[in-house]
C-alpha cells in the first residue's frame, strides 16, 4: 500500500523536542516563519513560561497545538506515588487546555520490578482516573506504546495491541492511541491493528521520524524520515485507510540533529517530509 504523495505542509507539526535548543518563542517564530502550521508542545517549554503565557504566545504565532506532551508514568509500587502521578496528569490536562491542545500524549510509564501486567493495570487505572478530569477540561489522552526496549523503565505498553486493550478496557471516546512509526514499525500486527483502531475511533495522532539501523542511543539518535528502514509512506497510508486526517507530526530526538543549525535543521525536516513521508 503506498500513501498519495504530500505536496504541501497543511498537515505538518513539528515538536519542540525536535528543535530542543530552541525555546517557545523561537519554536513559534521558526516554524511559522518556514509555513509549518502545527506544533505539538512538551512541557519543558512551557514550564519556563506558564501555561497561559505559553499560550497566549502559541495563539500570537498563529501556530494550531497538535497535542501536549506528555503525561504518563502511571505505575508506582506506593498508592501515594500512584496518587502524585495522577495529580501530574491533572496538571498537564489544564496545561493542555491552556494551550489549546486537543490532547495530551502518554508515555504510560513503568518500573524497574513491576511485573509488566501489573504495570499496564496500574496504567488502566491511572488514566481511569483521570478521566473526569479530562472530560471537564474537553482533552483527550493518547496512550503511546512504546518500542519493547523500553520496557524496563519507561512503557509496559509496548505494542498497539496493548495500548488497545487499555482503551476497549476504559471505552471513554477520550481515550485513544498515539501511533509513532519509531516504536511499532517492526510489529507484524501493525497493519490489523490500524485498522482496528480506525474502525474503534481511537486512533488521536501520528508520529513519525526514522528507525537507524545502525542506531547508537536508545533515546536520542532518531533518524530523520529517509535516514532508517521505516516505511513511513506505508504506515501513512495504513493509518489514512483506516481514516486518519489529522497531523503528521515529526517528533526527532537526536543529538546529532541538535547540534546542527535549527533553521537549517528545519528546512531539511521539510524535505525529508516531502520526500519521505
Ligand atoms: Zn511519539
Amino acid at each position: 500500500m503506498s500513501a498519495q504523495p504530500l505536496t504541501d505542509f497543511s498537515r505538518l507539526a513539528v515538536h519542540t523536542f525536535t528543535t530542543k535548543p530552541w525555546n517557545l518563542a523561537q519554536a513559534c517564530d521558526n516554524y511559522a516563519a518556514a509555513g509549518i502550521p502545527g506544533i505539538t508542545v512538551w512541557r519543558n517549554v512551557i514550564e519556563e513560561l506558564g501555561a497561559e503565557a505559553a499560550g497566549s504566545l502559541i495563539r500570537k504565532s498563529g501556530l494550531e497545538v497538535a497535542a501536549l506532551c506528555r503525561g504518563g508514568f502511571f505505575p508506582a509500587f506506593s498508592a501515594a506515588d500512584r496518587q502524585k502521578a495522577i495529580d501530574d496528569n491533572k496538571l498537564a490536562i489544564d496545561q493542555a487546555a491552556a494551550i489549546g491542545a486537543p490532547m495530551v500524549v502518554l508515555v504510560c510509564g513503568a518500573v524497574v520490578g513491576m511485573p509488566l501486567p501489573e504495570a499496564r493495570k496500574q496504567v488502566t487505572d491511572g488514566i481511569a482516573a483521570c478521566l473526569d478530569h479530562a472530560r471537564a477540561a474537553g482533552v483527550k489522552l493518547a496512550i503511546e506504546p512504546l518500542h519493547p526496549m523500553y520496557a524496563a523503565d519507561r512503557s509496559a505498553v509496548n505494542t498497539m495491541g496493548q495500548a488497545r486493550a487499555i482503551c476497549e478496557a476504559l471505552q471513554d471516546p477520550l481515550v485513544g492511541i498515539a501511533l509513532d512509526v519509531y516504536h511499532v514499525w517492526w510489529d507484524e500486527a501493525l497493519s490489523e491493528e490500524i485498522r482496528l483502531a480506525g474502525e474503534q475511533n481511537t486512533l488521536f495522532a501520528f508520529h513519525v521520524c526514522d528507525w537507524r539501523p545502525d542506531t547508537r542511543h536508545l533515546l536520542t539518535d532518531r533518524g530523520l524520515m529517509g535516514e532508517g528502514c521505516i516505511d513511513i509512506k506505508g504506515i501513512r497510508a495504513a493509518v489514512e485507510a483506516a481514516g486518519f486526517n489529522g497531523w503528521n507530526e515529526v517528533e526527532i530526538f537526536s543529538e546529532a540533529h541538535w547540534a546542527k543549525d535549527q533553521r537549517q535543521w528545519l528546512s531539511e525536516i521539510k524535505q525529508a517530509y516531502l520526500n519521505y513521508v
